[in-house]
């Protein structure tokens, strides 16, 4: 295969603190000869396992590029035992762009993995991850929220995988993360995620999203900094171990936790993120806002268990999700 047009200004192997870039060589209207520069810093002392941290695969979740650039800031060699790959801002143009996909080719980072060396910037840079950054790292955090149009209940998640060993540590990692809440996933369409290509390499991989509405706030910046800290110890790249406080573990398993929008209007929430609710509970209405005939359209919950994530804006459209309950384990 091609080689990737990605070259980094750092040395993967070279001991010490480097921060540097990715760049991408991009030609367009305003820089002929152009590259985009995604900024990286390298932590690394000792032969001790590798962290790949990541932000901004989706470049509307804040909460990652805070925790990284304040991370990428602060880590010092000397208290390192490994290496710490740490991207703030994964798909660099849509970080900038404050927009969950690429402004630049419109892809969505987390749905164009391998990648392809010869594709557009999106699938570039995706194969650089693909072929460079994952087949050196040992761990994988990749940070997400729920963009401008979700919001979360705050939680790190693991999948179901096919080896129930490697499960096993991305549950352990799930853990040491140690987010109020802990998600057990089953992904139902992971064809083309970064998640996937991590796991099919048996990498330890473990993503989040704690927060959303295209901002991030004190409490689920704080749950981001100590989950990342946390993994780290974990790891045994820092001293010491994980802090834990309660976690509450949650199971996402079939389409009934999944109520989604059969209609369009304006939306009004009967519940808050994190309230318990049970079977027929009402969720949201929805109002036909071209109509002053009382018109609404009711949608209720098909199990028991806590009410995990919203629509984020005030208007929904038809196949929006309005909400998901998860199960209580
Ligand atoms: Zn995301």
């Amino acid at each position: 295969m091609r080689a990737n047009p990605i070259t980094a200004t750092v040395d993967f192997d070279q001991e010490g603190t480097q921060h540097g870039f990715l760049k991408l060589p991009y030609s367009h209207d305003a820089s002929a000869w152009g590259s985009i520069m995604i900024p990286i810093t390298v932590v690394k002392k000792g032969e001790g396992p590798t962290v790949l941290l990541t932000g901004g695969n989706h470049g509307d979740e804040y909460e990652g590029p805070i925790a990284l650039f304040d991370l990428a800031g602060k880590l010092d060699a000397k208290d390192v035992n490994g290496r710490v790959i740490i991207i703030p801002a994964m798909n660099y143009p849509a970080f900038k762009g404050a927009r969950r996909t690429s402004p630049i080719d419109n892809r969505n980072m987390n749905r164009v993995f391998p990648g392809n060396p010869a594709g557009s910037v999106t699938e570039k840079i995706a194969d650089y991850f693909q072929r460079t950054l994952l087949p050196l790292a040992d761990y994988v955090l990749d940070i997400h929220s729920g963009g401008k149009t979700l919001d979360f209940v705050p939680f790190c998640a693991a999948h179901v995988l096919e080896s129930k060993e490697l499960q096993a540590q991305c549950v352990a990692a799930m853990h040491a993360f140690n987010a109020p809440y802990s998600v057990m996933l089953l992904e139902v369409d992971s064809v083309g995620m970064y998640d996937t290509a991590a796991e099919e390499m048996g990498k330890v991989f473990i993503s989040t999203e704690v927060g959303g509405g295209g901002t991030a706030s004190a409490e689920t910046i704080s749950i981001t900094k100590k989950g990342v800290s946390n993994l780290l110890r974990h790891a045994g790249v820092l001293k010491g171990e994980p802090e834990i406080s309660e976690t509450v573990n949650l199971d996402m398993p079939d389409h009934r936790c999944f109520i989604y929008c059969e209609s369009v209007g304006l939306i009004e929430y009967c519940v808050e993120l994190g309230e318990d609710v049970t079977f027929g509970q009402l969720i949201a209405r929805v109002y036909d806002i071209d109509r002053t005939n009382g018109a609404v359209t009711e949608y209720h919950s098909e199990i028991d268990g806590v009410f995990a994530a919203r629509h984020f804006p005030g208007l929904i459209a038809m196949g929006d999700i309005i909400g998901v309950v998860a199960l209580k384990v």
